[in-house]
């Protein structure tokens, strides 16, 4: 159960040509995993189950920059905003008053993705773009504890590149839309993070800055 080294090198320098952030996602691997990679130098890593990312975290070092990627339930937020250096997911008003709140309890910040729905299938969660935008002009004042740092999505699962293509080229035409708009005077809206293992050197090319890279390094999950 080790990663491959040799991939994770090459999508590493795939991703500096373009400044864009390496999210490892480790979930299902074994700490030993998770060692072997950190080892090397990798940083960020991502995890889509709380109780697992909460075992993990107190196993390994403390300068891993852990990603929650995953739904995130509001019931488990306390337990990820000590842990979370950065909240993929973030797809409803419900979830960011939450986290805003058991934020303001511990007296930091957190950091959050607005994640959008941008595929075709019913199932993906996110919001759409018009609740985004109304949510985005209410920041500071009814959750001042939440960072909104950017946007997170995930593209249709399909072998058709060009659906995939289309999605990732909206969101990104979002992001920079936001970023000239509601975030003009606000610098940390700097995130766009959306490529996986099958679609992330064309999310690259559409504009991602943070990729979630997961079977590619450390192997199929079961
Ligand atoms: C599992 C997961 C990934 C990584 O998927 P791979 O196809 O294994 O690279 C990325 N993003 C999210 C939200 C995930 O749940």
């Amino acid at each position: 159960m080790t990663p491959n080294i040799f991939k994770w090198k090459e999508i590493r320098s795939e991703c500096e040509a373009t400044s864009a952030t390496l999210v490892a996602v480790s979930k299902t691997k074994p700490v030993e995993a998770i060692e072997a990679l950190y080892a090397e130098g990798q940083r960020d890593f991502g995890e889509n189950r709380v109780p697992e990312l909460v075992e993990k975290a107190g196993q390994l070092p403390q300068d891993i920059r852990w990603h929650m990627i995953g739904h995130l339930q509001r019931n488990k937020v306390k337990q990820v905003v000590p842990i979370a250096h950065l909240i993929h997911g973030i797809d409803s008003e419900r979830l960011l008053n939450e986290i805003s709140k058991q934020a303001s309890k511990t007296g930091r910040v957190v950091d959050g993705l607005m994640q959008i729905h941008i595929a075709s299938e019913e199932s993906k969660y996110g919001f759409d773009e018009s609740e985004v935008r109304e949510l985005i002009e209410r920041r500071g004042t009814t959750f001042d504890h939440l960072k909104i740092r950017g946007l997170m999505g995930m593209a249709t699962f399909t072998s058709d590149e060009s659906i995939v293509r289309a999605e990732f080229e909206h969101l990104s035409a979002f992001y920079k839309n936001l970023r000239s708009t509601c975030f003009k005077d606000d610098p940390h809206f700097d995130t766009l993070s959306m490529g996986m293992s099958g679609d992330y050197p064309l999310a690259l090319a559409c504009g991602s800055n943070m990729v979630r890279v997961g079977s590619s390094i450390f192997g199929a999950r079961n």
